[in-house]
């Protein structure tokens, strides 16, 4: 029996819908009913006014920023630390990508260091809920605000976290988030973009059409993309959401475990976000004092997948040449020390409990 890093709970109406998407309703591309339906439970769920689905995560992102007017000669910036899509889609708009480190504790960007980067070119910051746990909104929303910078959340990792009681997806000008297999809901692929701003939400409409204000109308304002959520996307989605609040205790359950079996395992150091953040467990990622690569190879030896935490993204190909010189020990750090393990909703306390008693094992015979 392999226990996986991550898998989806498809076992709701998500088959149910889909087929229905298809059999009986007719919508397979981008309109339809469970579209209408996915994008209200967005709205609803993260705090916002509007949401428009997108193909994936990463065009959300990319679609947020051009929506902004971001474009070449402007900076944005990003912690290292973080999957490669919160920087990509910052040179796939021509604009520069501003790296800073993130913080020890919990990992998400380190708003200590937002001043010593600032340039009269500076025009976003991209805040990413990394591994679940929501970035310090007071202090971004302040920062940003005073300097007239615009606050983009990359809340791909963290559906149902909340800051201050307000959900992740509800703080910024745009809020980003991914529906990929791996997340905390899913549609497959898919994304979402989520504001309260209508200017932001007619450009993102256009932009995700073809350029189009109207569709069958073939006027184009704009080169635009095609960005589009099809409706049997958005069925599994509807699907999904129906069982967020289930989900979420389930993580939260798994976590409690997770940190009950691991507490005084020497070598081993845990996330610890402060008490406004109300985190939610998409990866229970750790520290540890051994040789990661090897401990993972221990744990799949018995059928535990895991994953290596990210590579920072300053000592990647694409980014050097905008980190150049630069050196941040807290990413460094994490990456070299850091691993996540099994984590879906499905798992069981049993599951938990052999990879926690594989991993102090593996980390005694190391
Ligand atoms: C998954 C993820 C994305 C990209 O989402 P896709 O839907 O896979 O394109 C962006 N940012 C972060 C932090 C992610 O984890």
């Amino acid at each position: 029996m392999k226990i996986p890093v991550a898998s989806p709970d498809l076992s709701g109406n998500e088959a149910k819908y889909v087929l229905d998407a298809i059999q009986n309703e007719g919508r397979i591309s981008s309109s339809g009913k469970y579209l209408d339906r996915f994008e209200m439970a967005c709205a609803e769920q993260f705090g916002r006014r509007f949401a428009h689905s997108m193909s994936n995560g990463t065009v959300a992102l990319h679609l947020a920023l051009l929506s902004l007017g971001i474009g070449p000669g402007d900076e944005v910036i990003v912690p290292s630390f973080t999957f490669a899509a919160s920087a990509a889609v910052i040179l796939h708009c021509g604009a520069t990508p501003v790296f800073v480190d993130v913080r020890e504790d919990d990992w998400t960007i380190d708003t200590t260091k937002l001043e010593s980067v600032r340039t009269p070119r500076t025009k976003a910051v991209i805040a990413v809920d990394l591994y679940g746990t929501p970035c310090d909104y007071f202090a971004l929303e302040d920062w940003c605000k005073a300097h007239n910078i615009f606050l983009i959340e990359d809340a791909a990792e963290a559906h149902g976290a909340r800051y201050n009681n307000h959900p992740v997806g509800s703080f910024g000008d745009i809020s980003c988030f991914s529906f990929f297999g791996n997340k905390v809901l899913t549609t497959g692929e898919g994304g979402v973009c989520v504001m309260d701003n209508p200017e932001y939400c007619e450009r993102l409409h256009v932009l995700k059409n073809h350029g189009m204000k109207r569709p069958g109308i073939f006027e184009h304002d704009i080169a635009g993309w095609n960005a589009r959520m099809t409706n049997v996307q958005a069925a599994m989605g509807v699907a999904q959401f129906e069982r967020f609040d289930a989900f979420l205790a389930a993580r939260a359950n798994n976590e409690r475990i997770y940190r009950e079996l691991l507490a005084d395992v020497p070598g081993i150091t845990l996330k610890h976000a402060d008490a406004k953040k109300q985190t939610v467990n998409w990866m229970f990622s750790i520290l540890i004092d051994k040789d990661v690569a090897a401990i993972r190879a221990k744990l799949l030896e018995q059928d535990i997948e895991t994953r290596p935490l990210f590579t920072p993204l300053h000592v990647q190909k694409p980014y050097l040449p905008f980190a150049y010189g630069k050196y941040f020990p807290v990413s460094e750090r994490l990456h070299r020390q850091g691993l996540s393990l099994p984590s879906s909703s499905v798992l069981t306390r049993e599951h938990i409990e052999i990879v926690c008693a594989t991993l102090k094992h593996a980390l005694k015979t190391t």
